[in-house]
């Protein structure tokens, strides 16, 4: 069942009956779930189930169920499944032919795209990106083509670096917004070009609290050939130098920085 994603208000009438009436709630940190159902005069029995004692715990909660057990299962905030091991027991049960039903409500991911005016009717839900730079510059060029809003998460730690990538890989051009701080008192959206984005959180430094991000679709162009390329850098680097010609011709065109690079290098070197 979902629980608020900051604003403590944001939790359902038929959640609360649930979570007094389970025989157990599966959690993912006590620390968190105890003082949110404390706040509702909820005494529950539970117990911990996350990324690193899943494998060991899942065996348990399938044998309560089995045994008729009420297991309600909530991540520290939102929507569990979403980027937690919950989709794992919910396989199991439905393999082993255990109930079970859903409790809507809150999510980060539908709050963000909800608030970010990027469309709506078509979007991906990609997660976190890895947090090492080669690895998420492949995770990332998977990603580009898919003609979806893309919403990630992100550490805000990472957020400038992580935006910097994007604008390289995906397009500077692409629309995108920061979602902070959603349902609670400092929320706030930033919206602007990726190229934008990155440039705003590379010179104030992280931001304060819990962040989301959009990515609008690729812009519905065709593809950019290797003649458009070609015209485009000699256009440009007749009137700025060679990286910032880069960087406007690889936004402009949506391909990756690291390619308009090389080919900027080969055709000053053919003296282009
Ligand atoms: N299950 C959750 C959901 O459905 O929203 C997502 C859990 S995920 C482990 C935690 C991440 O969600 C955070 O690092 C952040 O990226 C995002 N998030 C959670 N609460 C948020 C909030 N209030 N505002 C913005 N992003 C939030």
């Amino acid at each position: 069942m979902a629980t608020p994603i900051g604003n403590s208000a944001d939790i359902t009438l038929r959640a609360l009956a649930l979570l007094q009436r389970a025989d157990l709630v599966a959690c993912e940190d006590s620390r968190v779930t105890g003082p949110f159902l404390k706040r509702y005069g909820i005494q529950a029995s539970l117990l911990p189930y996350h990324e690193h004692n899943a494998a060991k715990v899942r065996p348990q909660l399938l044998q309560r169920l089995r045994d008729g057990a009420v297991v309600a299962l909530v991540s520290d905030a939102g929507t569990p499944l979403i980027n937690d091991p919950g989709y794992k027991l919910v396989r199991d049960c439905i393999a082993q032919g255990i109930h079970v039903t859903a409790l809507p409500g809150p999510s980060a991911v539908l709050t963000a795209l909800s608030l970010s005016g990027l469309p709506s009717d078509r979007f991906l839900y990609a997660g976190f990106p890895p947090p090492k730079a080669g690895a998420r510059a492949e995770w990332l060029a998977e990603l580009k083509a898919v003609r979806a809003s893309l919403v990630l998460l992100e550490s805000p730690q990472r957020l400038a670096d992580s935006l910097a990538a994007m604008a390289d890989i995906l397009g500077g051009a692409r629309e995108a917004a920061v979602a902070r701080e959603l349902t609670k008192k400092f929320e706030e959206v930033r919206r602007g070009s990726l190229a934008e984005l990155a440039a705003f959180y590379a010179g104030h430094g992280p931001p304060k609290g819990e962040v989301t991000l959009v990515i609008g679709p690729p812009p519905d162009q065709p593809e950019a050939t290797a003649g458009d390329l070609d015209a485009a850098l000699t256009a440009a680097m007749r009137q700025v130098p060679l990286r910032q010609a880069v960087d406007e011709v690889s936004a402009a065109l949506g391909l990756p920085r690291k390619a308009v690079y090389a080919r900027a290098l080969d055709l000053r070197d053919r003296g282009q």
